[in-house]
């Protein structure tokens, strides 16, 4: 089912957005949609809320706020570091890991002041030289699903569309690409689709843009000369699983026959999750699908500070044989840069 753009129900203003021009073209925007601007913290509206209320409300609301970050966190395997120009998503997929990372923030903050993260990067970007840095711009949010409001992406690959040692690379599940088609970009982004089968999709990637949404999006992204790749995440066993990734493969492969020379990448990332973020999975999904249950699963330490339950070894080496063999079968000039 194809889904309407994303705009907020209530847009919230923190006091130091205030400093920025850019607050004042969003708020112009909100305006004009009759979209309700409060100038108070979101914490007074929501300090009632049980855990439901309080996801669904964050959800719909857009905070305006100044991104104070100057260290930017690593970001491996996908990149040297991370930034964010927004914060949070409209999407609601079950297993976001962004439900235990922004477990207490789940609403989108747009960052307005982009020209002082645009400076970050630039000394990272000098400071790595003769080196090339490069830097994941989705790791705390899907910025391509509020790009119609922002046009933040838009000015970043601008931005790194002038640098001779600065790469940028952004994932998303949703299609409102059409804005950054015919912008420079001098080879110098990359975006990823995340995609994955039927199963996993409907069950748990509520508010996304479909399957064939996000792979018409990624044709016009290979149109347009960029660096192309798609994100299978998380890849989840279940009965039939292996029927309904190849046939995802298959699909894939026949949508992009045209750009089957092109060396389009693929990193795979396994199912995973943490014990806190089966606290809150289960009060804000109290129906999910999603196995939750730590038996026959691998505890392992996470980056972040948590343990996190995987598939045993035996399995994921499985996974990882099946996905070697079917993306060479379908998309033979493909790479998988990393499977984890
Ligand atoms: S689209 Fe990405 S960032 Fe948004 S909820 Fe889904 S997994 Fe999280």
């Amino acid at each position: 089912m194809k889904i309407d753009l994303f705009y907020p129900s209530q847009v919230f203003i923190e006091k130091e957005a205030l400093k920025y021009s850019f607050t004042y073209e969003l708020v112009k925007k909100f305006e004009e949609k009759n979209i309700p601007i409060i100038e108070e913290g979101i914490k007074k509206f929501t300090k009632e809320m049980n855990e439901q209320q309080f996801f669904a409300f964050s959800k719909r609301s857009i905070i305006l706020g100044v991104n104070k970050t100057k260290k930017f966190e690593s970001c491996k395997p996908s990149a040297d570091y991370q930034f964010s120009l927004v914060s949070g998503c409209p999407g609601t997929c079950e297993y976001c890991y962004l439900q235990t990372k922004h477990a207490c923030s789940p609403y989108i903050k747009i960052y307005v002041n982009l020209n002082d993260i645009f400076d970050i990067i630039q000394d990272y970007i000098n400071n790595g030289l003769p080196k090339t840095t490069t830097f994941e711009l989705a790791s705390t949010s899907d910025p391509i699903s509020v790009e119609h409001i922002t046009g933040s992406v838009k000015k970043a690959i601008e931005f790194f569309a002038g640098q001779s040692n600065g790469k940028l690379r952004l994932v998303t599940k949703f299609s409102s690409i059409d804005d950054i088609l015919n912008i420079e970009h001098n080879g110098n982004t990359k975006i990823r689709f995340s995609i994955n089968s039927d199963y996993v999709i409907n069950n748990f990637e509520h508010n996304t843009s479909s399957l064939s949404e996000r792979v018409t999006a990624s044709k016009k992204i290979l149109e347009a000369r960029y660096n192309t790749g798609f994100i299978i995440a998380p890849i989840i066993i279940y009965e039939g699983w292996k029927k309904e990734y190849e046939n995802l493969l298959i699909k894939l492969s026949e949508e992009l026959k045209d750009y089957i020379s092109v060396n389009i990448t693929f990193e795979l990332i396994q199912y995973r999750f943490t014990l806190r973020s089966r606290e809150i999975i289960l009060k804000r999904f109290p129906k999910t699908k999603l196995n939750l249950n730590e038996e026959n699963l691998l505890k392992k330490w996470g980056p972040y500070g948590y343990y996190k339950y995987v598939y045993p070894k035996e399995t994921s080496n499985e996974i990882k044989k099946f996905f070697a063999e079917v993306i060479k079968k379908y998309f033979p000039n493909a790479t998988i840069e990393y499977f984890t």
